[in-house]
């Protein structure tokens, strides 16, 4: 929790830095809305979410005759609290409610997913669930080679064929292993190469294919892997995925790196995707559910 804290506050320094100082200024004039708009989309917030959110704030302070910015602070609090818990599933654990429940993984290379794998087995494990990993990422050897120690850490089965194999067979396979075995969850990992992004998301759309006629869609959650450095990138990214295969929600990973979280309010706004947890460094146990209060709050400590 300390750690979360800490990368919270780093958030803030990095990007909410300016936030501070502009509501702790004298006045709230012209110079204190383009402030607080050049904050904003340099932070990632996206320009249509910056524009509602600033036209909400004037009325504000016209309805309530505010006079400072530091008597808008609680209002910018609410108002962006407001928009990201309006979002079903923001900040939820996955519930593992049907046995077994099937998580699908997806994302570009290096953006965390084989690690995300790893972090969410280690959770369920430690609530004593049993869990099998798929390596569905069939078109690296060394993703299915990482999966495998990974399953050795967190004491999860790895079902994995050789590299170049069908990834949909792949997850096939690992849904009868985890039926078989009497899993509650199967997660698994899917490839991410960008230069045959068709090609990708084409596979990607088999492998939930599949599974959802084999369990149903109600058992399945589709999870992009987000890498949180990317930005507004990481919008686009989003929005590509969630086209293509229906996305239950975000996992922003990296979150310790990252001097931007403003991509956080772009996808709760503009496609109404949950993040459901964040990525705070490479070990197992760096995975904390995402808080929207905390989040925000920690803006403007
Ligand atoms: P994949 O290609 O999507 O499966 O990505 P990997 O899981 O292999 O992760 C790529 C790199 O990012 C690895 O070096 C991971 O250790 C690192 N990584 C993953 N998640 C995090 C995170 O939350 N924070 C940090 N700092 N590094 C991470």
């Amino acid at each position: 929790w300390s750690k979360l804290k800490d990368s919270l506050k780093e958030v803030k320094n990095r990007w909410s830095g300016g936030l501070v100082s502009l509501f702790s200024g004298s006045t709230i004039d012209e110079e204190f809305w383009d402030s607080l708009e050049e904050i904003l989309i340099s932070g990632d917030v996206g320009i249509d979410l910056t524009e509602e959110l600033i036209e909400e704030l004037q009325k504000t302070v016209k309805r309530e005759g505010l006079k400072t910015p530091d008597q808008l602070i609680a209002y910018f609090i609410d108002l962006v609290t407001e928009r990201l818990v309006a979002v079903d599933g923001m900040g939820k654990e996955i519930v593992l409610d049907k046995s077994p429940k099937v998580i699908v993984l997806v994302g570009v290379n290096g953006s965390g997913k084989t690690t995300t794998a790893a972090k969410l087995a280690e959770q369920f494990h430690r609530q004593g669930k049993k869990v099998i990993l798929g390596a569905a990422d069939t078109f690296r050897a060394a993703a299915i080679d990482q999966l495998k120690i990974w399953g050795e850490r967190t004491g999860s089965r790895v079902i994995a064929q050789q590299q170049g194999s069908d990834s949909a067979a792949v997850a096939y396979d690992a849904l009868q292993a985890a039926r078989a075995s009497g899993a509650d969850v199967l997660i698994i990992d899917t490839a991410g190469r960008l230069h045959s992004k068709h090609n990708l998301m084409e596979e990607l759309t088999k492998i939930v294919r599949v599974i959802e006629r084999e369990v149903g869609r109600d058992s399945m959650e589709n999870l992009l892997v987000l890498d949180a450095v990317m930005g507004q990138n990481g919008f686009a990214q989003a929005e590509s995925f969630h086209k293509a295969l229906s996305l239950n929600g975000v996992i922003l990973s990296k979150y310790d790196n990252t001097a931007k979280g403003g991509v956080i309010l772009a996808i709760a706004h503009r496609l109404a995707l949950p993040i459901r947890y964040i990525g705070l460094g490479e070990s197992v146990d760096d995975l904390r559910l995402f808080e929207p209060q905390e989040f925000v709050r920690a803006l403007l400590e």
